[in-house]
Order: C-alpha cells, then sequence, then structure tokens
C-alpha cells in the first residue's frame, strides 16, 4: 500500500511496524455542533482506508477520540472552550452537548456507511493518562508552568517543524490570528497542556491535578489517547490538512518527548470540502448537513459515491449541481448492477483479473476514482458472467460501502398498505372457508401490483418489489 505521507512530502510504501497490521488513528470531531459534509469528507476517506487495508489483507487497529473538552475557539489556545460556547448557546451542560452530538455525528457515520473505528474514547474518559503524559514532560524539562498553566516548550523539540515543513517565521504569518493573546507562553508556538483556573475560572468540566485544578488542552488528548489503546508506535495518523498545524505538529513533539522516540511513521492528510466562500467550516455559522441534505430528497450514499470519484488529497469544491450529477449517476449504477443475472458459471480467472487491478488501484494512493472506473468496466464487460459480474461488485462493495447490491427500502402510502391489510384478510378468509382458488386469486393480484405475500408462523407477511 502506497500514501502520500505529509511527514516526507512524497507517496511512500507503507511497512508496518509489526508485519500485517496497522494500528491506525484518526482524530474524531469536536462534538459542540453537527458535523458538516466537510468533516465527513474527512471521515469517509479514512473510513475507506481503514478498509483498503483490510481488503489488502491488514488487520487494522484503529482508534478515534472524540472532542468533549479543551478545543479552545483559536486552536493557538485563545478564546473560550468550544464546549462551553454550546452550552451557552443552548442552555444545556456540556455533557449533555457532547452526548447529543456524538449520537447526532454516529447516526451521520451510520447513514454515510462510514464504519465505527473498534475504539472511540472521548476525551474526558482519559484525565489520568495525560496528567501521567503531562508529568513526565514536566520532569523532563519539555514543559513549564506558567501563570498556573502547563505549557509544552517547542524551543526544547528541535523537530518540531518536521510535519508542516515550514520554517517559524512562515508559520507566525499563516497563524498570526490565533497565536495572540496567551501572554503566559514563553514562545508563540507554545500551546497549552493543563489549564487551572487562572485560563476561565467558569470551565464547567474540571479535574484535580498536580498543578491544581482545572482541565487538558486539545491536543493532548490524541497523544494520549493513542498512546493508551495503541502503544507507543503508531503506524499511520490521520486528519484533513488543517490539522498538521498546529495540532498534529504538537501532538508529535509532546509523543516524542514524552516517549524519547519516533512515534508515527505515516501522517495522512485530507484535501478540504470547500464551498463558493472557501473552506467549509462550522464556525462560518452556515454549513451543510447529512440531515440537510436529506431534506432536500438526496440519499446520503450518493455524497459517499461523489467523494469516492475525488482524489482524496485535493480539495473537492461542493455545489448542488455537483452532487445532482452524483446523484443521478449513482442512481443509474444501482439500477445497472441490480439488473445484473446472477447466472451462468463463475470465472475466478476472469474474477482474479478485475480483483488485481482494484487492488492496485487502492494500494496507489487510494485511487478511488480508477476504483470506480473498475467497477464501470466489470458491468459493461460482455466477456464474463452475471454470476462473475455480481461476485466482483460485492467483493468491490466492502471498500466502496455504496450498497450496490442491496435493494431499497419502497415507501408506500397509508391507503396503498391498507388496500394490502384488507386484501390479506379478505384472504385469510377464503382460506378459512377451504375456497383456495379464490385465496390464490387474492394472492396474484396482488402480486400484479408488486406485493409479495408470504405465510409465516407470525402470520402472513408481504414485501414490496420494484
Ligand atoms: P472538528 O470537528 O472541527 O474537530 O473536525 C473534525 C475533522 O474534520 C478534522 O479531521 C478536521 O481536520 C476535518 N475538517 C474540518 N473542516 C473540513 C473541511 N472543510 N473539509 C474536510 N475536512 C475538514
Ligand atoms: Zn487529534
Amino acid at each position: 500500500m502506497k500514501l502520500y505521507n505529509t511527514l516526507n512530502k512524497r507517496v511512500e510504501e507503507i511497512v508496518p511496524r509489526n508485519e500485517g497490521v496497522i494500528n491506525m488513528y484518526t482524530c474524531g470531531p469536536t462534538v459542540y455542533h453537527f458535523a458538516h459534509i466537510g468533516n465527513l469528507r474527512t471521515y469517509i476517506t479514512e473510513d475507506i482506508l481503514e478498509k483498503a487495508l483490510k481488503y489488502l489483507g491488514y488487520k487494522v487497529n484503529r482508534v478515534m477520540n472524540i472532542t468533549d473538552v479543551g478545543h479552545l475557539v483559536g486552536d493557538g489556545d485563545s478564546g473560550e472552550d468550544k464546549m462551553m460556547v454550546a452550552a451557552k448557546r443552548e442552555h444545556k451542560s456540556s455533557i449533555s452537548i457532547a452526548k447529543y452530538y456524538t449520537d447526532a455525528f454516529r447516526s451521520d457515520c451510520d447513514k454515510l456507511n462510514i464504519r465505527w473505528p473498534d475504539i472511540v474514547s472521548p476525551a474526558t474518559d482519559n484525565i489520568d493518562y495525560y496528567i501521567k503524559i503531562i508529568s513526565k514532560l514536566l520532569d523532563c524539562g519539555y514543559a513549564y508552568i506558567s501563570c498556573g498553566n502547563v505549557y509544552f516548550d517547542t524551543t526544547k523539540y528541535k523537530d518540531y517543524y518536521k510535519l508542516s515543513g515550514r520554517c517559524a517565521d512562515d508559520l507566525m504569518v499563516a497563524v498570526r490570528e490565533d497565536i495572540k493573546e496567551d501572554h503566559a507562553k514563553k514562545n508563540p508556538f507554545d500551546f497549552g497542556l493543563w489549564f487551572t483556573n487562572s485560563k476561565f475560572n467558569n470551565q464547567e468540566l474540571q479535574w484535580d491535578s498536580p498543578w491544581g485544578r482545572g482541565y487538558p488542552g486539545w491536543h493532548i488528548e490524541c497523544s494520549g489517547i493513542s498512546i493508551k489503546y495503541l502503544g507507543e508506535y503508531l503506524d499511520i495518523h490521520c486528519g484533513a490538512e488543517d490539522a498538521i498545524f498546529p495540532h498534529h505538529t504538537n501532538e508529535i513533539a509532546q509523543s516524542e518527548c514524552y516517549l524519547g522516540h519516533k512515534w508515527c511513521n505515516y501522517w495522512v492528510h485530507m484535501g478540504f470540502l470547500n464551498d463558493k466562500s472557501g473552506k467549509m467550516s462550522k464556525s462560518k455559522g452556515e454549513f451543510l448537513t447529512v440531515s440537510l441534505l436529506e431534506e432536500k430528497g438526496y440519499d446520503p450514499l450518493c455524497y459517499r459515491y461523489l467523494c469516492l470519484n475525488s482524489y482524496y488529497h485535493n480539495a473537492l469544491t461542493f455545489s448542488y449541481d455537483i452532487l445532482d450529477g452524483a446523484s443521478n449517476e449513482y442512481k443509474k449504477l444501482k439500477t445497472r448492477v441490480q439488473s445484473i443475472k446472477d447466472d451462468d458459471e463463475y470465472q475466478k480467472d476472469k474474477f482474479d483479473i478485475y480483483n488485481n487491478k482494484f487492488r492496485d488501484a487502492l494500494s496507489n494512493d487510494l485511487n478511488t476514482s480508477t476504483c470506480m472506473t473498475i467497477l464501470y468496466d466489470v458491468i459493461k464487460d460482455k466477456d464474463i458472467s452475471g454470476k462473475t459480474k455480481i461476485r466482483l461488485i460485492e467483493s468491490f462493495d466492502k471498500v466502496l460501502s455504496l450498497d450496490l447490491l442491496k435493494k431499497d427500502k419502497i415507501e408506500i402510502d397509508n391507503k396503498f398498505k391498507k388496500y394490502i391489510d384488507d386484501m390479506i384478510k379478505k384472504r385469510d378468509e377464503y382460506k378459512k372457508n377451504k375456497e383456495y382458488d379464490k385465496a390464490d386469486s387474492v394472492r396474484d393480484e396482488l402480486k400484479s401490483k408488486g406485493v409479495i405475500i408470504k405465510d409465516t408462523r407470525e402470520g402472513t407477511v408481504f414485501e414490496i418489489i420494484s
């Protein structure tokens, strides 16, 4: 498997530390609002990456955090905790805000066929672990206490700029907005590991620590959760490109200073989903959610289809025209797939040829648009049997997760439902009176309207066929 590694700025062969096993970490959502479809583009790609690695034969241990404390409005430790802002906005506690938006995120993931990672851990569940890491960083001189808070001293870590590949002056210009305000820091890029009351005395969630009652900074949660659940070595760390600086840069600094060795070999970053005004972001106020797309009549999976047709590393600009196009293509694709007859012999040789092409495309920096082309080639190929095509599509869909072979549920209105119920009752009467011909004619009439009935131990049930 080859992936673009931000750390070395090139596409590289992934060589896991333990042969055949990949430890993979993905930064989870900050649950102070609904996820927008830009966030979800990143989670779709991470889902495909996990499924692709499994398809290629790796065992994948995947962990994701849920940020429910400590992410301040400014990524450079300025502004209020985002959870507190949401709690005030909605007149609720931070805990109920976190629960509500975590559930909403999970339901969005389900709708987009994003598999929930094996371990999903909220930041607030691992406070002891952060305290352990911060204590060691202080003992070893990588961190300092100022104005009651604990900060990481970025000048103590010589490789601080290795991920971003930019020098301090460049970064200073790029993030000027974010690095103001906190005068307790010795150097502008130093970052908070633990804040006490001196930062905000109205912080709702606080814990005792050796440095006073308070709460963790944002970056420490990802290092803590990753090391706690995946151990000292990580193979792949993912996130969107906005996480490169400061979040992932800070994660590397604190993890490597704590561990005393290199932590993660491959850093994989996803391009943004943009709208016409630039990067889609929650702070802009207006953003697109999966529920909004559903309200407008779109199947969420047509958005997954749209993402699959672009290269994950590039920016993707969203418009309803593009979504309409994807939606039509997706519907046509499903219809074509479902009209394939599962007949003739299974051709293993043909299966292997296409399957190898599909694996090659996945291995080539997750080239999902080529995977889609291969899928269409399979459908068009006149020299392979229906059975082979269906086996291939079934197999590809383990990664694509577009429900290509799943029949859509057909909505029926109340009037039609009443008609079916009445017909079933009529048939029951006929059967009771041993008028089997009449009972059969009811069954036939329903079938002519696309309704198949089955007698089960629990009674007669029906299914609508398209
Ligand atoms: P957040 O909930 O803001 O912490 O972000 C969750 C994930 O979405 C992170 O990996 C971000 O880097 C990513 N993200 C934020 N905005 C976008 C966007 N417009 N397009 C793609 N990914 C994004
Ligand atoms: Zn993170």
